[in-house]
């Protein structure tokens, strides 16, 4: 007889991720042999030591439940449907039963000789479930020691390819892995690492839409990320499925770590209820990071995760702590939790995830709207001394490398404070590094009333086409 083993979402990560798997059985206790033969780990799932169904597991045959048939003994025939329905309480996963292998005790021994750990501890570990957003400079010290520590399923959401300019901060990558996918990167370090852990990875871009359900399969959401979208994503998507979020950020020597949406704790909104406009806080792409940088705050992220995960110490809830490279300070300051907060407060009015994109002032226009030029078209207004203001809006470190003649600097996080002195009067040609921050610059000069054209391509594409001399990184 040929049926179909229905698994929950909680426990694919332990048959090759598939839902339904098809087997030769008579009986429902067959069924789940034939299974555990295909994925063995399984059967710690299901079974307890002495080989019965646990408690917590409901297995049904089509629509009935095989407990009030015969159980184990209850017959299946062709076509029928057998699914396995562990108790899910407010969407914890279900956790292997963690023992320790000879190995693992070994690999642990500095952890089992600390009280505070111990074998419970590690076995704590063992059974948690921790997800990494982002594999970049913050999930990079973050997940190789989460995977270290012994953590026994660490997920981790990205969609990029291993570039070599992420390779002066994330160490999680190497050179060989430069063009190939981030997560297969990661993974494959992290096994290599750690092979006694499970390694998820989530090949997609975090959204509105896919958010709650991958949430609630972690015990604890570490906040990797460098876009404001995705931060109040994450800080709404945690405080929703009750997860805490062991949250970091970083820009140029600076960077910020924090506990938010943890239980009676304040999360990101309490902090910062709205996002900066679009375009004043410079990413690291355009503003610079130092690298070794997110290497001391993902490791500061991986310290509070495991401290959440262990229920020991005293986790940064409530606190927000600042660290300056440079001076080579920490400061801690009090964050309280907003009774007002529209997510986590007495009257939230987010119930769900929202439009992050709209919400941080991102949503582009159609590109049609805004006029553009080609470099080409440029250079010809320039050989023609037709009278314009060419305006760079990059940061003034890629101004000074290299520039097109005659451009002022004025860099898109100023804009709109300096646009007030900028004659309307005059003719505006913007161009930045590829034409992505000229575009939002030109948007804005257009609402202010200005008279403003993008350069298609921006420094890059006149580097490529006018000036091959000009040397643009
Ligand atoms: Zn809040």
């Amino acid at each position: 007889m040929t049926v179909d083993i229905r698994l929950p979402t909680a426990l694919r990560a332990f048959a090759d991720k598939q839902e339904k798997v098809s087997v030769q059985a008579k009986t429902v206790g067959e069924a789940l042999d034939a299974l555990f033969a295909k994925h063995d780990r399984l059967k710690a799932q299901l079974l307890s030591p002495d080989g019965k169904l646990r408690t917590f597991v409901n297995v049904y045959v089509n629509e009935d439940d095989a407990r009030d048939k015969q159980g184990l003994a209850t017959p299946v025939k062709d076509g029928d449907t057998v699914l396995i329905v562990p108790a899910i309480a407010g969407g914890a996963t279900l956790a292997a039963e963690a023992e320790l292998s000879k190995a693992e005790l070994k690999r642990y021994d500095r952890h089992l000789i600390l009280p505070e750990v111990g074998l419970e501890g590690q076995k704590k570990l063992k059974k948690s479930a921790v997800l990494c957003v982002g594999a970049g400079g913050l999930g990079s010290p973050l997940a190789l020691y989460l995977a270290a520590a012994g953590v026994g399923r660490i997920g981790i959401v990205d969609f990029d390819a291993v570039d070599e300019s992420n390779l002066q901060r994330q160490i999680l990558h190497d050179t060989l892995s430069v063009g190939t996918s981030k997560l297969a990167s990661a993974k494959k370090r992290l096994l290599a690492l750690n092979p006694h852990i499970t390694v998820e990875t989530h090949e997609i871009r975090l959204s509105s839409a896919n958010a709650i359900e991958l949430f609630k399969q972690y015990d604890v959401i570490a906040d990797g990320t460098d876009n404001f979208p995705t931060r109040y994503l994450v800080n709404d998507a945690c405080v929703l499925t009750g997860k805490p979020n062991a949250y970091g950020s970083i820009f140029r020597f600076e960077g910020q770590l924090s506990v938010f949406a943890a239980k009676d704790g304040p999360c990101y909104r309490c902090l910062y209820p709205e996002p900066p406009p679009p375009g004043l806080v410079p990413s690291c792409a355009e503003g610079g990071v130092l690298g070794v940088l997110p290497g001391v705050i993902g490791t500061m992220q991986a310290v509070e995760t495991i401290k959440l995960l262990l229920g020991i110490g005293h986790p940064l809830v409530g606190r927000l702590m600042l660290y300056d490279a440079l001076e080579q300070s920490w400061r801690t300051l009090k964050v309280k939790k907003n009774p007002a907060c529209p997510v986590c407060g007495d009257n939230p009015t987010i119930q769900a995830p929202i439009d992050y994109e709209a919400f941080c002032g991102l949503k582009e226009k159609p590109v049609s709207t805004i006029r553009e030029i080609t470099v080409e078209e440029l250079k010809l207004k320039l050989d023609k001394k037709e009278k314009f203001v060419l305006l760079d809006v990059r940061e003034p470190h890629e101004h000074a490398a290299a520039k097109i003649p005659g451009a002022i600097l004025i860099p898109l996080g100023e804009l709109h404070l300096r646009a007030a002195d900028l004659d309307k009067a005059h003719v505006y040609v913007v161009h930045c590094r590829s034409g992505a921050r000229s575009a939002r610059a030109v948007m804005l000069l257009c609402e202010k009333g200005f008279n403003a054209t993008n350069v298609a391509g921006g420094i890059l594409a006149w580097a490529d086409r006018i000036d091959p001399s000009l040397r643009v990184s």
